[in-house]
């Protein structure tokens, strides 16, 4: 199966843009969200979350998000065990998904796809881009978050420039309309280049 990654930094409009392929008829595989399913579903995941943790990583069945936000926010040594634990899992249930599919291409989201080296896997790589204040404000307005928290995200992931040089095709999203025209220019070119090899 032809794996096309879907990155960009906090509030580019990954999700967004990954919607207008999906509506082109690509299947989309969302991994922070599967990754989130897993960890309230997969019996391995939860026991060794739980032994990371301890009991109060899970309040009636759900992940108590805020109690490992406040973990692993400085604790790079834990965010890893916890990464160790739930990326593997993540990895091979993407595997088990894709195989499935019938299309000419599927698309995998990922926040820090180049971060974490999966762009390695992937035959081509979409970079979501837009103005970093931009995205401050969109996500100001989305989660009700702060300046604050919404930089220190972004402190950890690289640059748009960064992400840029090692991708194929590059989405810029603020005009919503133009983002729709790029995605179906991207799409078809995708097309293209698969129907040549
Ligand atoms: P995250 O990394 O936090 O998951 P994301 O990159 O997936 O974010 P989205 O959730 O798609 O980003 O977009 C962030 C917010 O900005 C959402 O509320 C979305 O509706 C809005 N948004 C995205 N693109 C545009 C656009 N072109 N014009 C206006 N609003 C937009």
């Amino acid at each position: 199966m032809i794996i096309v990654g879907l990155t960009g930094g906090i509030g580019s409009g990954k999700t967004t843009v990954a919607k207008m392929f999906s509506a082109l008829g690509v299947p989309v595989y969302i991994a922070d969200d599967e990754a989130k399913k897993l960890m309230r579903t997969s019996k391995v995941i939860k026991r060794k979350l739980i032994a990371l943790f301890g009991e109060n990583v899970y309040v009636n069945g759900d992940l108590n998000k805020p109690f490992i936000a406040n973990i692993i926010f400085n604790n790079e040594q834990v965010l890893q065990e916890m990464n160790a634990i739930v990326h593997p899992r993540v990895a091979s249930h993407f595997e088990k998904w894709a195989n499935k599919q019938t299309s000419a291409y599927v698309i995998k989201e990922v926040a820090i796809l180049f971060e974490n080296g999966g762009h390695k896997a992937c035959d081509y790589v979409i970079a979501v881009t837009a103005p970093k204040q931009l995205r401050i404000e969109r996500l100001l307005v989305r989660d009700n978050s702060s300046e604050e928290k919404i930089e220190a995200i972004m402190k950890n992931q690289w640059t748009d420039a960064e992400k840029v040089k090692l991708s194929q095709f590059v989405i810029e999203n603020v005009d919503i309309e133009k983002t729709r025209n790029q995605v179906t220019a991207v799409h078809a070119e995708i097309l293209k280049k698969l129907s040549k090899s």
